[in-house]
């Protein structure tokens, strides 16, 4: 679905992404881990265009994102989902509008069908009784169930999450990472930059550990973390684990 090719970014005289090379298919689910800093939120982000790379090639189903036009790349949140560490709701809406809104502003849908599409994924991650309810009022946890809710109404072809469950309390991240492992064990293809080894071991078809803006090491949950091969994958798995 996704190819990264030779992909690089460079901040001023930063080069933040040093030739990233990548693919991610349909239905698989892939974490990045690695250190602070050794730029995972910038390759989720020059994926999805967010930030633009400064060289390379992003092929989402067929077509090279780097050379889209801005215009073009409008259409994209419809293909892309994204979940942030810090939820991003709109505080001064609904739960429920918060759902409705990019369905019915980017899809063009009606608001009674934005609704029911609203209320289905707001029952998939067992909130539907929070509809009417303001974000202010939800835990860390429920906010970020409907944040990913709101990303699954727009039925995308892949869902990313930025680090999702670090700005939570501790007693929060298991409601979240269990509404992800739902999706992951379907058939949602996610990339998904997490902290959480545990969940990267259970859910991961393949895991990507960064390190000085290069991916030292792409493997299987099972190979990396048991028989790490890169010195940088070996020294950050013994401090994780
Ligand atoms: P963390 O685990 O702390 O979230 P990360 O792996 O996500 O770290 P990035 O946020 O991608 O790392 O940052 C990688 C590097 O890029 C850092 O040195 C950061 O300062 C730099 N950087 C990121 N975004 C920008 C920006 N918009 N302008 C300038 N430098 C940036
Ligand atoms: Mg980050």
């Amino acid at each position: 679905l996704i190819a990264v090719k030779h992909l690089k970014k460079t901040f001023e005289k930063n080069e933040v992404l040093k030739d990233i090379n990548g693919e991610i298919n349909a239905g698989q689910v892939v974490c990045i881990i690695g250190p602070s800093g050794s730029g995972k939120s910038t390759l989720l982000r020059c994926i999805n265009q967010l930030e633009r790379p400064t060289s390379g090639i992003v092929d989402f189903d067929g077509t090279d994102l780097v050379q889209e036009s801005d215009q073009d790349l409008a259409k994209l949140g419809e293909k892309i989902g994204m979940v942030f560490q810090n939820f991003n709701l709109f505080p001064n809406m609904s739960v429920i509008s918060n759902l409705k809104l990019a369905p019915m502003r980017v899809k063009g849908l009606s608001d009674e069908e934005a609704t029911k599409i609203g209320m289905k994924y707001l029952t998939s991650v067992g909130l539907a009784d929070k509809a009417e309810a303001y974000p202010n009022s939800l835990s860390g946890g429920q906010k970020q169930r409907v944040a990913i809710a709101r990303a699954l109404a727009m039925e995308p072809q892949v869902l990313f999450f930025d680090e999702p469950t670090s700005a939570l309390d501790p007693e929060n991240v298991g409601e979240v990472l269990k509404v992800m492992k739902t999706l992951a064990d379907g058939t949602m293809t996610m990339v998904v930059v997490t902290h959480e080894m545990n969940f990267a071991k259970q859910v991961s078809d393949e895991i990507w550990f960064m390190a000085d803006g290069v991916i030292q090491e792409k493997n299987t949950p099972a190979e990396l973390f048991t028989n790490p091969q890169n010195p940088k994958t070996q020294d950050f798995i013994g401090k994780v684990l």
